[in-house]
């Protein structure tokens, strides 16, 4: 087989192998190169996403949760179980083992499909070519008419914490605990801090999670982020905010090794000694030493790959997708830019709706929203209207016992159009997708509240939330009261 192909992609994360996959269903002739290997050498797809990201966090999440309600929760059903024990290997061969299996899946679809799967860590040159160095050090050229970057990104490194792969880790080495650490500390209370602070937290440690701001999920509406902290804490997450960290040193003694770490807040110098330490202050794109000095692609201010809103970048025929380029880095925006993207090298006209994608935080109860928060409207001047339904009164959470949280919808106060939707509550992560449809469809919050949903269910929350924006609710008192 020649090596010139009509697309060839780099990187098989989430955007990269979706991005083959329609490229090779629109009748491209389609080649992905992957760096990752497997133990056989062979390229080992699905990124960070598949590997060391969204599927892993979530099994160790969805394990420490069974634990937590197996040991905490069952009681109030009348269920009793004696001597709830946690087996850490197990849970950690059980995440594996679905990552292998959800990796290998990749291997099958892009047969499928007749993507070549093409093992080597590439480099972008002029002219649409690229040069590839496969893991036996071995060099070759490829060229393609049309080049989709999908290269990812990677943890951020700050100098006061180096890593050290077994101590002070990032979000990769606290997926591989096979004990539960007594005292744990988190470095960030991003969305990786909390996920990944819970599970551990769950599973016996003691918590304390280190975040340099003083707000708390900045990007969160702030309703739902004050309920978010008051949860969280009160499940053993030790919160302190406006603390930035200056120093991380292990320390040994004999077998033993612990972290001693240093932190500034509002009060001076503190110090505090875990026995891991998980570093999880952001990602940065891994776009640098992708590109030659010739590769006629360029970076914004902050390193990520310049591109437009079709995701082509400065040179003619290269493309760059997901967690390379600006946005918010998630899975799902990966993927959609990447059948965007094939899909305009064939002609069609698809465009990406950046204003209505979800984000998720999977702590228990999960957080999740789309579109704008209160904050970003009244920054901006925009006139809008809310309706909030707390889980609290719904049967179906209360048949659950599961009942944290609240819905909140906000809509235009002219149109109704609905702006934003925001959750923190059981299933919030699916209950706010029927949003994300709304909002598609350009829908208004009372487009909502006159459709029939099925009872009981998580989502008549929604349903009363939207009913809630004109003060209609039926099983609430309402705040706003309007015939
Ligand atoms: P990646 O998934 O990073 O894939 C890039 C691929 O390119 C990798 O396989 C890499 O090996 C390869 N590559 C890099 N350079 C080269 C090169 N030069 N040559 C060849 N191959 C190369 N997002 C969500 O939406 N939901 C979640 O629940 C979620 N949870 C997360 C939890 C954790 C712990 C982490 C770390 C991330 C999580 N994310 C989540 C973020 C999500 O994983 C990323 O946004 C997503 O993987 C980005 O996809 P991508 O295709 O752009 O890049
Ligand atoms: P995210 O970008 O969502 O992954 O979140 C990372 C978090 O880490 C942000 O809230 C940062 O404010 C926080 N952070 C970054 N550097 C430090 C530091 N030195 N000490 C404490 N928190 C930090």
């Amino acid at each position: 087989m020649s090596d010139k192909f009509d697309v060839i992609i780099v990187g098989a994360g989430p955007g990269g192998y979706v991005a083959a996959i329609r490229c090779a269903q629109l009748g491209l002739k389609t080649a992905c190169i992957e760096k990752w290997v497997d133990d056989k050498k062979k390229p080992k797809y699905g990124g960070t996403c598949l590997n060391v990201g969204c599927i892993p966090s979530k099994a160790l999440l969805d394990s420490s949760h069974k634990y937590v309600e197996a040991k905490n929760d069952f009681d109030v059903h009348g269920i009793s179980v004696k001597d709830v024990k946690i087996d850490v290997s197990k849970m950690i061969d059980r995440k594996d083992g679905i990552v292998t299996q959800l990796t290998g899946g990749i291997t099958g679809l892009f047969k499928a499909n007749g993507v070549t799967g093409i093992q080597g860590c590439a480099q972008l040159q002029g002219g649409r070519k690229l040069e590839v160095t496969d893991i036996d050090g071995k060099v070759k050229i490829y060229e393609a008419d049309n080049i989709i970057l999908a290269a990812g990104s990677v943890p951020v490194e700050i100098p006061p914490a180096p890593l050290d792969d077994n101590i002070i880790v990032d979000s990769t080495g606290a997926l591989e605990f096979r004990e539960v650490p007594k005292r744990l500390g988190v470095i960030g209370a991003g969305v990786i801090g909390l996920e990944l602070g819970s599970v551990w937290s769950r599973l016996g440690s003691e918590v304390v999670v280190i975040e340099a701001l003083d707000s708390f999920l900045g990007m969160v509406d702030q309703q739902i982020a004050k309920d978010a902290k008051k949860i969280l804490t009160k499940q053993g997450l030790d919160i302190r905010l406006g603390a930035r960290l200056t120093n991380a040193k292990v320390v040994k003694k004999g077998k033993k090794s612990t972290v001693t770490v240093q932190y500034t807040d509002s009060e001076g110098d503190k110090e505090q000694v875990f026995d891991k330490l998980i570093v999880a202050v952001g990602r940065k794109p891994l776009s640098e030493s992708l590109l030659s000095k010739d590769s006629g692609v360029n970076l914004d201010e902050r390193g990520f790959i310049f591109v437009n809103d079709y995701c082509e970048t400065d040179a003619p025929g290269v493309y760059a997708i997901g967690d390379l380029v600006r946005g918010p880095m998630l899975a799902h925006k990966a993927s959609e830019e990447g059948v965007m993207v094939a899909e305009r090298i064939v002609g069609k006209k698809t465009q990406m709706n950046y204003d209505c994608i979800p984000s998720v935080i999977y702590t228990h109860p999960e957080i999740a929203s789309v579109g704008k928060t209160e904050e970003q409207l009244k920054a901006d001047g925009d006139a809008y209207k809310t309706g909030v339904f707390p889980f609290a009164a719904s049967g179906r959470a209360m048949a659950a016992n599961d009942t944290a949280g609240m819905v909140k919808i906000i809509a235009c106060a002219e149109t109704d159009r609905i702006l934003g939707c925001h959750i923190i509550g059981p299933s919030a992560a699916d209950l706010v997708q029927q949003i994300v449809i709304a909002m598609e469809f350009g829908s208004s919050a009372e487009d909502i509240a006159l459709t029939v949903f099925g009872h009981p269910t998580l989502s008549e929350a929604v349903h009363e939330a939207a009913l809630a924006v004109e003060g209609h609710a039926i099983h609430i008192a309402n705040r706003r009261k309007r015939k």
